[in-house]
């Protein structure tokens, strides 16, 4: 269904999705069900001051990161005001999917905001501190006289994201919430990051229902096999028959490597210590850095890298361990073992949180051999400059990512051999040794998915894919025609397709 078959009148009584982001891109996952009302049935939505027109619920409101073009439309207004969206359903708490919840906010939206136990939590932490980020940005701007607007304005502020938390609510999984006649929802698990889920959506419109999957981004479906000791989370769930799909792309063209990661990770720790040099590694302060440090330890106990002492430098992160331990219900069964083993990270011997700047800046002075585990993960900003300040010119040094790089950034132009980087205005030579791993993914790749979509009970109506570059959409709309015999459409930005 073509968008101007909808016309622009409003009159069409179709409920329909808007894709108001990640299509076409891998950021800005927001997606708008609207479900049309006659005005004699008036308003039955739980928001008072909501269109009565129709019901308008988001699910997911990220922010667009990357290239500018993108990041620009963070500025751009919604199709309809924000007051006029009763709820926003939320997946998971990466930014590029809740980054945006802020602005929603103080645009005016007065609804609620759905999301899991962890995901609130998670939120808790992630939203304030992009705020923080979004008025450095601005702060940046102003001194440099960098933007045409004068002065720049952050996107939102440290307070109004903490004041958007406020419209949070938390769901459990597999809990069913009527939002309207018209709508109901439950999450169901997605194995991505803590409390990631996928959203199952019902409308009931006209005496029909259609079950909408939203999967939000879809977690390792092989983990157990790449990483042993790694802190896994249990799903994704499998055996749905939505006849609506709206499922991610991300590694839509990927194949991961299927080799366990341990033997190799030690090995590069091993050399390292050998030189006397110090592992660097940028890494997010959610999810990704918690789940290194358990490797670590798992390496330790094993005696298969010595104790040398590990400094994990990122406020965000001590705060997120806290949040990993409380919620340990969402890992699988062999990482709530691990867990119960090993117990909390903060207190383990040898692991040091630095929480203060100062605490930070002393780990420069340490000359023996550690492992330094920093934000942010794309080496853009954070406490991990400093570090490349200090180590990136020793060759002894190791340089280790265990994350995307998006093209770019600093943190892929070390990784693909720069000799020199800049940094704080200088040009910092890079002498140190760099290494990549690639088992850490938290997307399933495109073998994954498939695997995922046989599990399935019957093929969908209809299937968009969204949340991929061009190219990785592209290959997984391949993938689903040649191998499931699926026919998917390939979301683009502010399409609308019909719920049928
Ligand atoms: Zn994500």
């Amino acid at each position: 269904m073509l968008l101007a078959e909808f016309g622009s009148s409003g009159k069409g009584s179709m409920s329909y999705i808007q894709f108001l982001g990640a299509a076409g891109t891998v950021t800005g996952s927001k997606h708008l069900i609207c479900i049309p009302r006659d005005s004699a049935r008036g308003s039955s939505g739980l928001h008072p001051s909501g269109s009565k027109d129709a019901l308008r619920v988001l699910v997911d409101c990220g922010l667009f990161q990357g290239p500018k073009e993108w990041r620009l439309k963070n500025w751009t207004d919604l199709p309809v005001p924000a007051r006029q969206i009763d709820a926003v359903i939320l997946t998971h708490a990466h930014l590029d999917h809740c980054g945006w919840i802020p602005r929603l906010y103080k645009e005016g939206f007065q609804g609620s905001v759905y999301a899991t136990p962890p995901t609130v939590d998670l939120c808790g932490i992630i939203l304030p501190d992009s705020g923080y980020l979004q008025e450095e940005d601005a702060a940046y701007h102003n001194y440099r006289k960098s933007s045409k607007h004068s002065p720049a304005l952050p996107l939102y502020t440290l307070e109004e994201a903490r004041q958007s938390l406020e419209r949070f609510r938390a769901v459990a999984f597999e809990e069913s919430v009527q939002l309207a006649p018209e709508l109901s929802f439950r999450f169901v698990r997605a194995a991505h990051i803590l409390g990631s889920a996928m959203a199952e959506v019902t409308v009931s419109t006209n005496g029909e229902r259609r079950l909408l999957l939203f999967t939000g981004d879809i977690g390792r479906v092989r983990n157990h096999r790449t990483a042993p000791g790694k802190v896994i989370h249990s799903g994704p769930v499998g055996g749905e028959s939505p006849d609506v799909l709206v499922m991610e792309s991300t590694y839509g063209n990927r194949h991961h490597p299927e080799q366990d990661v341990m033997p190799e990770l030690a090995s590069l720790i091993n050399a390292t210590v050998e030189r006397g040099g110090t592992v660097v590694v940028p890494a997010f302060a959610v999810e990704r850095t918690q789940k290194f440090l358990f490797l670590l330890k798992e390496l330790m106990d094993q005696k298969q890298i010595p104790a040398i002492p590990v400094h994990a430098d990122s406020p965000m992160g001590i705060h997120a361990v806290k949040i990993y331990l409380k919620h340990s219900e969402e890992f699988s069964p062999e990482a709530r073992d691990l867990i119960r083993r090993h117990g909390s990270p903060l207190e383990w011997p040898g692991f040091h949180f630095a929480a203060t700047p100062e605490e930070s800046k002393r780990i420069n002075q340490m000359r023996y051999p550690s492992i330094i585990v920093s934000s942010n993960g794309m080496c853009v900003g954070g406490r991990i400059l400093h570090h490349l300040m200090q180590r990136l010119p020793d060759p002894r040094n190791l340089m280790l990512f265990i994350g995307f790089q998006a093209p770019r950034t600093r943190g892929r132009l070390i990784r693909d051999g720069a000799r020199e980087v800049k940094m704080f205005g200088q040009m910092v030579p890079v002498r140190a040794r760099v290494a990549a791993l690639e088992q850490f993914s938290d997307h399933a790749d495109v073998d994954e998915l498939i695997q995922w979509l046989g599990t399935f009970k019957k093929q969908p109506r209809s299937t968009h894919i969204v949340h991929g570059e061009p190219d990785s959409a592209e290959a997984l709309r391949q993938a689903l025609a040649e191998q499931l015999q699926w026919q998917a459409e390939t979301a683009t930005y502010m399409e609308k397709v019909e719920v049928r």
